[in-house]
């Protein structure tokens, strides 16, 4: 059976698919469809990855798992948070983002931040349980970009423990540490402890 990924991010993509690769179901992007991403309004994660992927189960009769993850940033008070992907605007390219969150950060001395990622498994447009899993990766914002690899902010994110930035991992490593990372490993355990069936 198909399950959709309900993202536009090839970022997000490239990291979700080899750890869903072996979940039971054959992997459709989004991306690949012309299923158009919904405005996500509302105030947290969780209800924005649920918007995504109910109107892609709802555009598709298929199940869907989605992402909303993004940057919280203790001194810029949770910024840009949910807001992540259109911190300098709607149109923002990762470079226009990070060159906010350098401006915004110029006069702070605390540069301690965590990315967040909660991600959603719906049967159906209508399934009322959701399976829901989160993750959370601590870090600092270096001054400077460093490293080509990642997405997003990966090139400003420092991870202490191993003294590079996201930016200077490989795809496998970090998805064995990453917000995106932890959340998958609970997805998959919880799909592996729900078999799935379409009506529930
Ligand atoms: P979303 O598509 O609304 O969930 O926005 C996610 C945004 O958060 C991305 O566009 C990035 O700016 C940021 N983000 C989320 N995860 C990562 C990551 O693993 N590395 C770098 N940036 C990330």
């Amino acid at each position: 059976m198909d399950l959709v990924l309900a993202t536009r991010n090839q970022g997000k993509i490239d990291e979700m698919r080899p750890m869903l690769a072996n979940v039971g179901f054959n992997l459709v992007n989004q991306s690949d469809t012309d299923i158009p991403s919904p405005v996500e309004d509302a105030a947290t994660f969780v209800e924005n990855a649920l918007i995504k992927a109910r109107a892609v189960c709802a555009a598709t009769g298929l199940p869907s798992i989605a992402d909303d993850s993004g940057l919280v940033v203790a001194a810029l008070g949770g910024a840009p948070g949910i807001f992540s992907a259109r911190y300098a605007g709607e149109e923002a390219t990762d470079g226009d983002n990070n060159a906010r969150l350098l401006r915004e950060l110029a006069s702070h001395t605390d540069r301690s931040a965590y990315f967040f990622c909660c991600m959603v498994f719906l049967r159906s447009a209508q399934d009322p349980t959701p399976l829901i899993a989160t993750g959370r990766w601590h870090g600092e914002i270096l001054t400077e970009p460093k490293g080509d690899g990642g997405f997003g902010y990966d090139p400003l994110f420092w991870v202490p423990d191993l003294k590079k930035s996201a930016a200077e991992l490989v795809k496998a490593e970090k998805n064995t540490i990453s917000h995106r990372g932890q959340a998958c490993a609970l997805m998959l355990q919880s799909l592996s402890a729900q078999p799935f069936t379409a009506t529930r």
